[in-house]
């Protein structure tokens, strides 16, 4: 039998409490930063600590962090690997320990608890980082084969936001033996980005910060931050080819396929808008759980594009009504009980969301069609005619640069947010040349008609306060 996401869950931070962690509850998905849209990683509630900007109230920690990530929104149905919102487990040491006890912990959890067989397991450090090598190869034993050095881009860490706490990081994948697209299978490590070697989890030295000119100096103390995700593991765990396969899909897949009469398995393109769905559900229940509202700004914004892209996926499975608002109910079921929160703020799920499909579909059909004409007239998109699917039937840059990416038609985005920008100026004037009335006839007039207001709070207020 294998282990399911809730057994994997919840051996990680036994594991790590076992080793003198303080188990801490998941942060909102909304940081208390500034810097960051999303809560991107289990760092990011911690970045004040690693900063050196507060102090630590304990020394070691560990996490199961919600998180949201919109660089990955593209990939998200693509892969067997990326959502836009997952669970990342994570275990930290705020100046307390460092790589070696980093390097043998994740060890000695994924091969004696996990039971994960050695020879699948393969690691990368950062390209000078000997001391993490030497740990591999010495303390833990890994053959020099299954060592990568790698770069800057694969293996270091950070920051989170513009500025901040990052380092040289190591990472552990496992070989998941699939070859069928690799173009060099003799020299495959997990420097080829074939997808054979699945990376699971980060060990991050957080050694420095980076200022606003990519200038690094040591922090003080000498930090660990790790993420494992959590998805990842339950797909290799339960021997499966991607995420969506796992215990933690199941169910939201199965809802899919009664809601819009498909079968996953069936054909690549259906099982595309098929995790794109499943995808984007839990991301919809939990974003909006944590108090984001679909708008055309920031997290609002970001959140309507993913509506927006998992309605489009319904229809390219043949839906035309409203779907989508059935399935967080079914996200419920998967992690109500882990995140307590989404079984709270469940029918404010689904309100929200029927309200957005309702919205989205009065338009849908029509932008469709008007999108079609324009590419079969001109084989391009203006910058006016991107202004105008956005304008009048809500399709944003992003949604239709995927409905055309086939095509591969130039798109003038330039131009598009020329004119995005001279809208926004155009309200801006609008809102400063209201006047407000200097006259104030109309006031004294309606004051004669109705007679004056009382203030009658004092009497009829029920609820006492106590003056200190
Ligand atoms: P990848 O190279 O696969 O995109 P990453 O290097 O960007 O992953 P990290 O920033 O190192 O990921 O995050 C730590 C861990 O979190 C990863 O090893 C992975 O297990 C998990 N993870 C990262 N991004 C995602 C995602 N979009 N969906 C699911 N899990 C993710
Ligand atoms: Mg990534
Ligand atoms: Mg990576
Ligand atoms: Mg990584």
């Amino acid at each position: 039998r294998y282990m399911t996401g809730h057994e994997i869950r919840e051996s990680f931070l036994k594991f790590f409490e076992s080793k003198k962690h303080t188990i801490l509850p998941s942060a909102s998905l909304i940081p208390n930063d500034p810097q960051l849209m999303f809560t991107v990683a289990g760092m990011v509630p911690f970045k004040p600590i690693f900063w050196g900007k507060i102090e630590p109230t304990y020394p070691r920690v560990a996490t199961c962090q919600k998180c949201v990530r919109t660089v990955d929104i593209d990939n998200v149905g693509r892969t067997p690997r990326h959502h836009t919102f997952f669970e990342m487990l994570g275990n930290f040491s705020f100046g307390d320990y460092f790589k070696k006890e980093a390097i043998e912990w994740a060890w000695e959890y994924i091969t004696e608890v996990l039971k994960i067989p050695e020879d699948k397991l393969w690691v990368s450090v950062y390209h000078d980082d000997d001391e993490a090598y030497e740990i591999w190869r010495n303390n833990v034993g890994i053959s020099e084969k299954r060592i990568v050095r790698l770069g800057k881009d694969d293996n270091w860490w950070g920051p989170a936001g513009p500025t901040g706490p990052c380092g040289p990081s190591s990472e552990i994948f496992v070989d998941t033996g699939r070859t069928k697209d690799c173009p060099d299978v003799e020299n495959c490590s997990p420097a080829c980005d074939c997808g054979r070697f699945l990376e699971f989890w980060n060990l991050v030295f957080t050694e420095y910060n980076m200022d606003g000119d990519g200038n690094l100096t040591r922090l003080k103390k000498k930090n660990i931050d790790t993420g494992l995700g959590l998805e990842r593991m339950a797909a290799i765990m339960q021997g499966v080819s991607s995420n969506f396969e796992t215990d933690m899909f199941k169910p939201i897949v199965e809802r899919i396929e009664g809601l819009l009469n498909v079968k996953y398995g069936v054909s690549d393109k259906s099982d595309v808008s098929i995790r794109v769905i499943a995808d984007h559900s839990r991301a919809i229940t939990f974003l909006i759980t944590d108090g984001v509202l679909p708008s055309n700004e920031g997290r609002g914004y970001v959140l309507r594009r993913i509506m927006r892209r998992a309605i489009r996926h319904g229809s390219l499975l043949g839906s035309s009504k409203p779907f989508l608002y059935k399935i967080p109910e079914v996200v419920v079921v998967t992690l109500g009980d882990v995140y307590p929160e989404i079984k709270e703020k469940l029918s404010l799920v689904e309100e929200i969301t029927l309200k957005e499909e309702e919205r989205f579909l009065t338009t849908f059909e029509s932008g469709t069609k008007r999108l079609w004409q324009i590419v079969e007239k001109k084989n391009r998109l203006d910058g006016e005619d991107l202004f105008l699917l956005h304008d009048t039937y809500g399709f944003h840059l992003e949604l239709v640069e995927e409905i055309v990416a086939e095509k591969n038609l130039p798109l003038d985005k330039e131009g598009f947010k020329a004119l995005m920008e001279q809208q926004r100026e155009r309200a801006r004037k609008a809102a400063g040349n209201v006047e407000y009335e200097k006259d104030s006839s109309r006031y004294r007039k309606a004051y004669e008609i109705i007679g004056g207001t009382k203030f009658v709070g004092y009497e009829k207020l029920t609820v006492k306060t106590k003056i200190a």
